[in-house]
């Protein structure tokens, strides 16, 4: 089993290089931002609470998104392998992951992570903000507020994956093949 931490800040390109990954190594992508965005949509409970936090670039309570990745973990027994991706985002998130994985005997193989420069993500939102309707992306202090909460919370998550020798620094700026690559060729030396 395949199990993939993709990490970086906002407008680091998790989202679309997930999506090529997932083709060629054949996993399951789970994006808690998509989740999240979904569950908004069809305006459930879990949804209403999480449009609180989304609207202002704020995290989604722990509880609140360790319940939902796990249930979508066990919502797919035969999965070759996961792409977590906006997940774990604290560390708190990270330790519940790898009790949850342990138990099932397929901890996480590795974590990439991308590097973008704060400039580059800041211009990277606002087009995709033109474009996906998503309000988060559309607003530069919400974009600056996620980016400081991101180095706050989220940032220190690298330590928790370094500490396990899984850590991978992947430089984010280039074309969408090279990154590729470069992820690809730190999956295969796994
Ligand atoms: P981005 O990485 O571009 O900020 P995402 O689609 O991953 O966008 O997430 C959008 C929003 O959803 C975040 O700003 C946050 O409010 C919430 N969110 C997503 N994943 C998590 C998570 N693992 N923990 C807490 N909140 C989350």
């Amino acid at each position: 089993m395949l199990n993939i931490v993709l990490f970086g800040p906002p407008g680091a390109g998790k989202g679309t290089q997930a999506e090529k990954l997932i083709e060629k190594y054949n996993l399951v992508h789970l994006s808690t931002g998509d989740i999240l965005r979904a569950e908004l949509k069809a305006e459930t409970e879990l949804g209403k609470e999480a449009k609180k936090f989304m609207e202002k670039g704020e995290l989604v309570p722990d509880s609140v998104v360790i319940g939902m990745i796990v249930a979508k973990i066990d919502a797919n027994p035969n999965a070759k392998g996961f792409i977590f991706d906006g997940f774990p985002r604290t560390t708190a998130q990270a330790e519940a992951l790898d009790e949850v994985l342990n138990k099932k005997g397929t901890p996480i193989s590795i974590m990439l992570a991308l590097f973008v420069d704060d400039d580059e993500l800041i211009k990277r939102l606002l087009l995709r903000g033109k474009d996906s309707g998503r309000a988060d992306d559309q607003d530069q202090s919400i974009i600056e507020n996620r980016i400081k909460v991101y180095n706050k919370d989220t940032a220190p998550v690298i330590d928790f994956y370094d500490d396990k020798n899984k850590y991978k620094a992947i430089d984010g700026v280039g074309s969408i093949d090279e990154i590729f690559f470069r992820l690809c060729e730190a999956i295969d030396s796994v």
